[in-house]
């Protein structure tokens, strides 16, 4: 079998999502005989960019104008393009103070020096500048959704979007609930489910890590929510942490 032409990449990021597919330790070496990692400089020693690939996997969002460079060369030379992770998806924590002053925040970060300052705009999403083929959303993804779109990509086929809730998932865990029988802020029925409820398995609310889910059942859970004593606004404000464009 013809191997697998693959390019990865981060843009502005904490390059976590890269790091969980090299923790696939185990599932590393069979998968070296099946993709071809031709750039992926996180991994590899430097490498120039090549004419075409099958797929070019990239995590982060947009922030600077080398990355928009890089973004666009990638998608003209690649088949498929895949954002991998909630920064690709969503704009993610990078994006989180997209609605303040720029030149504030400038000063914030490098003080009055202009020199010292690189050169960004406002963070975005992929899909705002490059059409993307496939999203495996998650901060990080989890590593079978990560070996699933590699195997996938094998077959020719790409990944769809989880359409269902957290929620769905602590109910096949039959997990207890922390929002009705806790009180807890959880974010779950409002976020794409995927992880097999990871937080809540562990008592902890859903932060709401993995984008939101786009058909949510938005006014049940404000209703709930409500219930339990918390403003809509702040539910609102914390699934804005990880999407920053979300409005309810
Ligand atoms: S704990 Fe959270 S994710 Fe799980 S069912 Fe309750 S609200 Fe949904
Ligand atoms: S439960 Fe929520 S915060 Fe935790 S991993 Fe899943 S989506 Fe992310």
């Amino acid at each position: 079998m013809k191997r697998l032409r693959v390019a990865i990449t981060g843009l502005t990021s904490c390059s976590g999502c890269q790091l969980a597919l090299l923790n696939c330790e185990a599932e590393l070496p069979q998968l070296l005989e099946l993709v071809d990692f031709r750039f992926f400089p996180m991994a590899c020693s430097p490498a120039t960019l090549e004419s075409d690939y099958d797929a070019a996997l990239v995590e982060g969002c947009l922030s600077m104008p080398h990355e928009q460079e890089l973004l666009l060369s990638l998608r003209k030379r690649s088949r498929y393009l895949v954002a991998v992770g909630t920064c690709a998806a969503w704009g993610g924590v990078a994006a989180l103070k997209n609605d303040q002053d720029r030149e504030q925040l400038r000063q914030q970060v490098y003080g009055t020096d202009s020199t010292a300052a690189l050169e960004t705009f406002s963070p975005l999403p992929l899909n705002a500048v490059v059409q993307v083929d496939a999203t495996v959303t998650g901060c990080p993804p989890e590593k079978e959704e990560l070996i699933g779109l590699l195997t996938g990509l094998l077959k020719g086929s790409l990944p769809t979007l989880i359409s269902y809730p957290v929620c769905t998932e602590c109910r096949m865990k039959e997990t207890l609930c922390l929002l009705t029988e806790r009180s807890a802020l959880c974010l779950g029925p409002l976020t794409l489910g995927g992880c097999g409820a990871l937080c809540p398995a562990l008592g902890v609310p859903c932060e709401g890590c993995r984008g939101p889910v786009p058909e949510a059942n938005l006014a049940e859970a404000m209703e709930i929510y409500l219930q339990k004593g918390y403003a809509q606004e702040a539910a609102c404000e914390r699934l804005r942490r990880f999407c920053p464009g979300w409005r309810a």
